[in-house]
């Protein structure tokens, strides 16, 4: 048994990871997909203390290299339910694998928003995106669409603008959300063109994307382009755990400013807890918090 396990192994889980060993518990970090999470999504990192500019992959490096130099074990597992049990918690994956630990932080982040669009999904992989780090390259030379008014939507855009012949930024009102020195960047590409006040109301093409439907101060105007990337935001994947939290109306995690869930040794940092500001900073800072606050839970155990 554990002293503690860490679900997610993003920067809120890895940080978490670190300050648990250097505490002196005995850890495991588990995630599901790529360890770094949504950052490994992010072309560049500019606003992480310390690193004036690094990818996102190379950030989740080196959290992770981080972590495991402080000893702390590392599974690449789904995670389908937990169980509390007299000594703590069970927590079972999809591959049948069973971990237990006396505590637990959730810091499984957010997964993409979707726009909801008829035959969205069907389109996914076949135009339809939602990360333009891992998928933009197979649109090299092509027209492409982004969608949101974000850092991400921006970020996203001007990535594609180096190798898409045209890329469209559509946002849903006349101003965007993401940071001016993004927009200003953007404004300088010849081949990015922004769709103000826009909604995408359908998508076109038989297999393959070929194409938007837009619907723009109430007239309705087609776009031809072979990639849609949405970067409209992200939601919390709590499904597995809603028995042990309290979840706000948007699906968040409440706890409190010690991160502690209302189930005793269930802790939630990162993305995934309900608060105001969602950065790489509020998220590495919820890993200290959790994992502290934690390692005083297993202390008085
Ligand atoms: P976000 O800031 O929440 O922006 C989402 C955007 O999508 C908003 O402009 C929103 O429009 C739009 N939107 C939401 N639902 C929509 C819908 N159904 N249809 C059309 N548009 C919709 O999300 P994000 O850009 O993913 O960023 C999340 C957080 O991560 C932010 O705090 C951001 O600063 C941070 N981030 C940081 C970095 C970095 O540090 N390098 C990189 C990326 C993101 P409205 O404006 O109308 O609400």
């Amino acid at each position: 048994m554990y002293d503690l396990i860490i679900i997610g192994g993003g920067p809120a889980g890895l940080t978490a990871a670190t300050y648990a060993r250097r505490a002196g518990k005995s850890v495991l970090v588990i995630e599901k997909n790529a360890f770094g999470g949504q950052i490994t999504w992010s072309p560049r990192v500019e606003n992480f203390p310390g690193f004036v500019s690094i990818s996102g992959v190379e950030l989740g490096d080196k959290l992770l290299e981080q972590a495991m130099e402080q000893g702390a074990e590392a599974e690449l597992e789904e995670v389908t339910a937990i169980e509390r049990g007299a000594e703590g918690f069970a927590v079972r994956c999809e591959s049948g694998a069973v971990f237990e630990a006396r505590a637990l932080i959730l810091a499984t982040g957010a997964k993409p928003r979707m726009l909801g669009v008829e035959r969205e999904e069907e389109l996914v992989g076949s135009g339809v995106g939602y990360c333009a780090v891992c998928d933009g390259a197979f649109y090299k030379g092509k027209p492409v669409a982004v969608c949101g008014g974000g850092n991400s939507a921006l970020q996203d855009a001007l990535l594609l603008s180096e190798s898409c012949s045209q890329v469209w930024l559509i946002h849903r009102r006349s101003s965007f959300r993401g940071e001016q020195k993004l927009v200003e960047a953007l404004e300088k590409k010849e081949n990015v063109r922004f769709v103000l006040d826009a909604r995408v109301t359908a998508l076109l093409g038989e297999e393959e994307l070929s194409g938007l439907v837009l619907e723009q101060n109430g007239a309705s105007k087609e776009l031809t382009v072979e990639g849609l990337f949405v970067a409209i935001g992200h939601q919390p994947d709590l499904g597995a755990f809603v028995d042990f939290l309290k979840l706000d109306p948007a699906g968040y995690a409440a706890s409190g400013e010690d991160c502690l869930s209302p189930t005793p040794g269930l802790f939630v940092a990162g993305d995934c807890r309900a608060k105001h500001v969602r950065q790489l900073t509020t998220a590495a800072a919820d890993g200290a918090v959790a994992a502290l606050a934690a390692c005083d839970y297993l202390d008085r155990l």
